[in-house]
């Protein structure tokens, strides 16, 4: 038997429970709308993709470690939820890149890889100095200047983007193919688990389309937008510069601790948890004016709802708006996702000898190698260290690399240890090993993208009470996820307002 509406207020079903639907049901608790809000996840907890745990007794995190500041909405959730003293900013600041036969520092002056001050990146031995000169062409080199259309900015209405062209596409005639394999896709590629030929600038670096809108060179355009430094607090002593502050913030404990106090506060407001509920069907039922117009399927139970959030990948929605949203469906299913796994291993802490103050290194994929980067955990969060044992995570797997697929937990831990030793120069060998898999988990911003997701939502937006929130709207970033659930959750509730 279906279960109806909670008394007279109207019922809002979220389904999935990662951040993105997380924050959408608070939004939704708190509205004035007055909501029931049922929070509906297929697993047996909630946190999505934010997991953490343990590796050798040491507390740690397996899932993302930290989150952007410049985009306020994860920083200022976690002080809303009590976390703000457990904030933390990375102990190690720097970051290397493997290339030419040893580690060598991110040159100084990059924007998500693409850099803008040749010097630094010549100093470095990133790149080759004829590489270096190669790039240099940039500013001789006549071009086209770049439409908002080309770089992604924009919505195609006819749904294609034809004229989007890729961030390597944009790039290497540029910069040349040397500095964009060695440097720009092992943070921008590397960020999305994914590679600069395949991505959209516009949606995974907008602050870089933006820049080069209207222009046809790259490194001028980008050298006046540079971020800021992140001001301290505290002024410097002696009254000079402020000290910078880490672009990145993380919890100190472990991000599974925001998703606990938000589900403490969720389950103060009334909202229904329902884990271990992966709903298999969603209707569309016509009826009377007022009376629920969709329909839930789980295994246990029918939901009837008023509202409905759809926090979930790409590949699940599709599945799930099939039957009343056909072209949305289309949209949806067709973002690619990237799977993606890590061994963190756990040392003797007087044995592990790592590059002082970085927080680890990337990997670029023309080194061919299984990892794709390893980050030394107990120097980049001291909360992550047990006396006696350090811990370091390496990473594998990006879109079009299934090799992660074809490994046991157990054969993946030894190759990656072993690249680990042999990139690293690590000689200790690990005492604890713990892989985490994170499947079909990196939505793919390929050039189309905005497109695509435009014309989900223009579908939906003609059916009642129905928002779409999470990663696949362009977002890969914490921050970008709770902001896609705030203005779902929003959206719903100021629907059922009216
Ligand atoms: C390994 C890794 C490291 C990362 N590192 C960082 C980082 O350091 N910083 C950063 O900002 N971002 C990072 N990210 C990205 C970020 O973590 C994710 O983009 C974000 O957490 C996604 O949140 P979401 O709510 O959109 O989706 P998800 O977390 O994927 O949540 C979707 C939820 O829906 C549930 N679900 C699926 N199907 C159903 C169904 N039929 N019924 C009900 N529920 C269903 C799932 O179980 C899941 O809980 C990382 C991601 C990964 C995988």
């Amino acid at each position: 038997m279906a279960e109806g509406p909670a008394g007279s207020r109207p019922v809002v079903a979220v389904v999935g429970g990662g951040i993105s639907g997380i924050v959408a049901a608070r939004v939704l608790a708190a509205s004035p709308a007055g909501v029931h809000v049922l929070l509906l996840e297929e697993t047996g907890e909630l946190g999505g993709r934010i997991s953490s745990g343990e590796v050798a007794g040491v507390p740690v995190e397996l899932g993302p470690d930290q989150f952007l500041r410049r985009d306020p909405s994860a920083e200022r959730l976690c002080r809303e939820v009590g976390l703000g003293d457990d904030l933390v900013e990375p102990s190690a600041r720097s970051a290397g890149i493997f290339s030419y036969g040893r580690l060598r520092p991110i040159p100084r002056g990059t924007v998500v890889g693409v850099p803008t001050d040749l010097e630094a990146v010549a100093e470095s031995g990133v790149v080759s100095p004829a590489g270096v000169e190669r790039a240099r062409l940039d500013s001789s080199l006549p071009g086209p200047d770049l439409t908002g259309a080309e770089l992604g900015l924009e919505d195609d209405p006819g749904g294609q983007s034809p004229a989007e062209r890729s961030a390597g596409d944009i790039l290497r005639p540029r910069l040349g193919d040397e500095v964009v394999d060695r440097l720009v896709d092992p943070l921008l590629g590397g960020i999305n688990a994914g590679g600069v030929d395949t991505l959209s600038l516009g949606v995974v670096a907008p602050q870089i389309a933006s820049a080069l809108s209207g222009r046809h060179d790259v490194l001028a355009p980008l050298a006046t937008t540079l971020p800021p430094p992140v001001p301290g607090p505290v002024p410097a002593p002696g009254g000079g510069e402020p000290e910078q502050r880490s672009p990145f913030l993380g919890v100190r404990g472990g991000l599974a601790r925001l998703v606990r106090a938000c589900q403490r506060e969720l389950e103060q407001g009334g909202v229904e948890i329902l884990t271990r509920t992966p709903v298999t069907a969603v209707e569309l039922v016509p009826g009377q004016p007022g009376s629920p117009p969709w329909r839930l399927e789980t295994a246990t139970r029918t939901v009837e709802a008023h509202g409905l959030v759809l926090a979930l990948p790409g590949y699940v929605a599709s599945e799930i708006v099939k039957g009343f949203a056909p072209g949305a469906s289309a949209a949806l299913g067709e973002v690619p996702y990237a799977s993606v796994a890590m061994a963190t291993l756990a040392f003797e802490r007087e044995q592990l000898v790592l590059p002082s103050g970085w927080s680890g290194f990337l990997v670029p994929r023309n080194e061919e190698r299984l990892m794709t980067a390893a980050t030394f955990l107990t120097s980049k969060w001291p909360w992550m260290s047990q006396p006696g044992t350090a811990l370091v995570r390496v990473s594998a797997g990006r879109y079009g690399d299934e090799r992660i697929g074809e490994l046991d937990d157990g054969e993946l831990a030894r190759l990656l240890a072993g690249e680990l030793a042999d990139l690293a120069g690590v000689v200790a060998k690990h005492k604890a090993w713990r892989v985490t898999r994170f499947d079909h988990s990196f939505p793919q911003y390929r050039p189309g993208h905005r497109s695509l997701v435009a014309r989900a939502r223009r579908e939906l937006a003609e059916l009642p009470s129905v928002e779409l929130a999470g990663a696949v709207l362009g977002g890969i970033g914490i921050p970008a996820c709770i902001s896609s659930g705030q203005a779902a959750g929003g959206a719903v509730a100021d629907s059922l307002l009216v």
